[in-house]
């Protein structure tokens, strides 16, 4: 069958890659000029991602990662008030976006190129794009996040994401730039620190290559603060240019009072070691925080795969393995059956699961929510 996927991350790679291994011909249409090599940080491989990459036969890149073997919880001092041995690897969201664009034929990757949205006939469905060409299809897949285009079509009532009134400041700093007084008590671990109505956590992630060798690695910390109402994610979301971003500013977007603001209120309520690490960030970045859960995951020859589907608290470290799961349920199914059938069977599956996973992600950060 021909095959378009609007969405070319991790969601669009991992069907993109079944599919192709599978027979089919694949297009999948990314807006990002060039792709997104050089983009991600560290991500938690959960069992599902081992198996997308088991089945393309490259398991190896989900073996190649940080190790953290402890969780620690820090007390406002500094000093450790709670420690878990749970060993858990972050690997390289680089490596992996790499491995499955591997298993992508080139000219079937369209990097550059922005879906306007999405139609079906009986026997087609089609991709517009945005520079007006409309292209045919046996089956179109929305991998194409928060914003998705394609939830128009399939829940057309239910586009938008719910803001859950807390956002992530983040920063990815190298190795050697974390001072000492951070490094001594956060690498090698898994570390929090909890306050009313937020939360700090970091930990190493590979460089910007997949380097896991000490010195060549990078330190990934969140800061989870509340910013309330439409006014405060308003307000968060300005860049320095006054633009009001939709869910998040990039590096470089922040204005340098927002980045002060966040030094001062650092130095006013975080333990020294996260403390330093969000002093020594010179351009941090921030994510808003939301929810979506439709009630539908496909229409016809349409289906939805990964955060277009449901958009869960990143808490559950689940996002990447949940757009695995849809994906590899995707793909057999086509295998199994004719693509309207197979796009119902899909949806009877995954529905419960993007649920569950998505009422746990709302119990995680229910504290973090403005009451
Ligand atoms: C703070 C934070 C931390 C997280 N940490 C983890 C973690 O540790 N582990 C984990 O598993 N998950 C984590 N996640 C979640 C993870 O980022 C996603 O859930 C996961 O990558 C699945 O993404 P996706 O491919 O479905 O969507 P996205 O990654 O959002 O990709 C959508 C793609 O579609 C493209 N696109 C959108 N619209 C169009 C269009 N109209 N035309 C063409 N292209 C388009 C976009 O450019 C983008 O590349 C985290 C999320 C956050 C916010």
């Amino acid at each position: 069958m021909r095959i378009g996927i609007v969405g070319g991350s991790l969601g669009g790679l991992f069907a993109a890659a079944l599919l192709h291994a599978d027979g089919h011909d694949v297009h999948v249409y990314e807006r990002t000029e060039g792709g997104l090599a050089g983009r991600g940080a560290g991500l938690v491989a959960q069992h599902e991602i081992f198996e997308v990459l088991r089945r393309l036969g490259t398991e190896s890149v989900a073996r190649v990662g940080v190790v953290a073997y402890e969780r620690v919880v820090l007390a406002v001092d500094g000093s450790i008030a709670s420690t878990e041995p749970t060993p858990q690897m972050q690997v390289s969201w680089d490596g992996l976006y790499g491995a499955l664009l591997a298993h992508v034929p080139a000219h079937g990757y369209h990097a550059g190129l922005t879906v306007a949205g999405v139609e079906q006939s009986a026997t087609q469905a089609f991709i517009h794009l945005a520079d007006g060409q409309r292209i045919g299809f046996d089956c179109v897949i929305g991998a194409d996040g928060l914003g998705s285009v394609v939830r128009s079509v399939v829940t057309p009532t239910q586009r938008d994401n719910h803001y859950a009134g807390y956002v992530a400041w983040r920063g990815l700093l190298p190795e050697a730039e974390v001072p000492p007084v951070a490094s001594s008590s956060l690498f090698e671990r898994f570390a929090f620190f909890f306050m009313p109505g937020g939360q700090a956590l970091g930990y190493l992630v590979p460089g910007p290559n997949g380097e896991i060798a000490p010195g060549r690695r990078r330190y990934n910390w969140v800061w989870y603060r509340q910013a309330a109402g439409v006014a405060g994610l308003r307000q968060t979301l300005t860049d320095a240019e006054g633009r009001i971003h939709p869910y998040s500013l990039a590096r470089g977007e922040v204005p340098a009072v927002e980045r002060d603001a966040l030094r001062l209120a650092a130095r006013e309520a975080l333990p020294p070691a996260f403390r330093a690490v969000v002093e020594a960030e010179p351009d941090p970045f921030v994510q808003a925080i939301f929810d979506h859960e439709g009630t539908r995951m496909a229409s016809g020859r349409i289906a939805l795969l990964g955060d277009a589907a449901f958009v869960v608290r990143p808490h559950t470290a689940m996002g990447a393995a949940k757009a695995a799961g849809d994906a590899m349920t995707l793909v057999g199914a086509l295998r199994r059956l004719p693509v309207r059938e197979a796009l119902v069977a899909y949806e009877a599956e995954r529905l419960p699961v993007g649920r569950r996973i998505a009422a746990y992600g709302r119990q995680l950060g229910e504290s973090l929510q403005p009451a």
